[in-house]
């Protein structure tokens, strides 16, 4: 297994004594609890999701900025009281250097760009939360987690479903053979895009269409509810709009077969709203999530019943579940190996609608 699901499970459970280490101004008599996030691009998901999270996170605070637009240093500074030495743009970012306010660069770029930015904040000596999909390709994932290892910074990748109750408890379901042994699963997410003009629909930015946007839920879902690596792929592309879709794939469907046996049906669009779910089956009864994926409205049921937890703000729970991560000198269970295997499974999609042959997996 590639996660281990006592970790997994474990990434919001309570604080084992906290050795500090590698945050600004920490030291034995005063051992902080907090670390100190600047988030990198100010667009939809940092302005409605990330910024109003860390307003309630116990151990990530909010005291930084980087910006290309300069209308928007005072909106950040007046609503969040950042301190105008925390207010970077992409040109000045590797001053970050020098500012031992700062311990985290969460980076909420177009995909094309979270390489780029993440190894320039490793080597400005901060750790580094990287939105999903973590890189255009594989090769790009290798870069960003060997720039971290070098500067001894951590990396972890916006796997926000990792810390939600009710993935939470299917895993468990699954892991713990609930319902008997796992024989298949099927997962889905897609939604119909809309601006022709957006970076999502261009291949340098976005690295990918529907698949790299939200199809990596669905992997993510097989993945984590098997703890297994695809062993094999085959994968089918359809376009309905040439000229929408000309540098990124609109819809996919693709089977996965786990080295256990488990076959795993994925479909992802970006031409249609609606799928958003998982459904596994074991021997002896079934269970999922629909909807799976949102940021709130998780429901689910299984043989036995509904599954209900309370829904929490997931991205609280990533970025504290990193800082933790930090405060404690641990490998974050969403680390750069976790984007990578999903950037190499992917790799293993396309190249499978390409040759329309079955793919093997490369290996990290
Ligand atoms: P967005 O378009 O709303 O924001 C992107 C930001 O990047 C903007 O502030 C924009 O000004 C800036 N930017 C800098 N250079 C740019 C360029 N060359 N082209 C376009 N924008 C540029 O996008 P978003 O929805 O906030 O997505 C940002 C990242 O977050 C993506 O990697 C996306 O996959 C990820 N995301 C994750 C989730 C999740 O649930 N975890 C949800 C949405 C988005």
């Amino acid at each position: 297994m590639t996660i281990d699901r006592r970790q997994f499970i474990g990434t919001t459970s309570a604080l084992a004594a906290a050795a500090t280490f590698g945050v600004h101004q920490s030291s034995a008599a005063d051992p902080k609890t907090t670390v100190n996030f600047a988030l990198v691009g100010l667009g939809s998901l940092a302005t409605n999701q990330i910024a109003p999270a860390l307003q309630k996170t116990k151990h990530a605070k909010l005291v930084g900025v980087v910006t290309g637009t300069p209308s928007k240093e005072k909106v950040w500074a007046d609503k969040y009281g950042i301190a105008k030495q925390n207010i970077y743009n992409y040109e000045n970012f590797d001053k970050l250097a020098e500012n031992g306010d700062i311990d985290v660069v969460y980076i909420v770029l177009p995909n094309g760009m979270h390489k780029e930015f993440t190894v320039r904040g490793a080597q400005a000596g901060k750790h580094v939360l990287c939105e999903k999909p973590m890189a255009n390709n594989s090769d790009d994932c290798r870069a960003m987690i060997d720039a971290c290892n070098t500067a001894d910074r951590k990396l972890a990748i916006g796997y926000r479903c990792h810390f939600e109750p009710h993935h939470q408890h299917c895993i468990e379901l699954a892991r713990s053979e609930k319902f008997g042994e796992l024989k298949a699963i099927e997962a889905g997410f897609g939604f119909k895009i809309g601006d022709p003009n957006q970076w999502r629909l261009k291949g340098d930015l976005a690295g990918g269409g529907a698949m790299m946007d939200v199809g990596v839920y669905a992997l993510q879902a097989c993945r984590y509810l098997t703890g297994e690596e695809p062993a094999e792929i085959t994968a089918q592309e359809t376009k309905t709009d040439m000229k929408k879709f000309a540098e990124v794939d609109e819809t996919i469907t693709w089977a996965m077969k786990m080295p256990s046996g488990v076959m795993c049906y994925c479909s992802t669009s970006y031409a249609f709203n609606g799928i958003n779910r998982f459904n596994a089956y074991g021997e002896k009864g079934s269970f999922g999530l629909d909807p799976a994926f949102g940021y709130g409205g998780i429901k689910g049921k299984s043989s036995a019943g509904p599954i209900e937890f309370e829904n929490v703000d997931q991205f609280a729970a990533e970025m504290d579940a990193f800082a933790k991560c930090i405060l404690e000198d641990r490998q974050s269970t969403v680390s750069g190996e976790e984007g990578l295997r999903d950037l190499l499974a992917v790799e293993a999609i396309y190249e499978s609608i390409r040759t329309g042959q079955r793919t093997k997996v490369g290996s990290v």
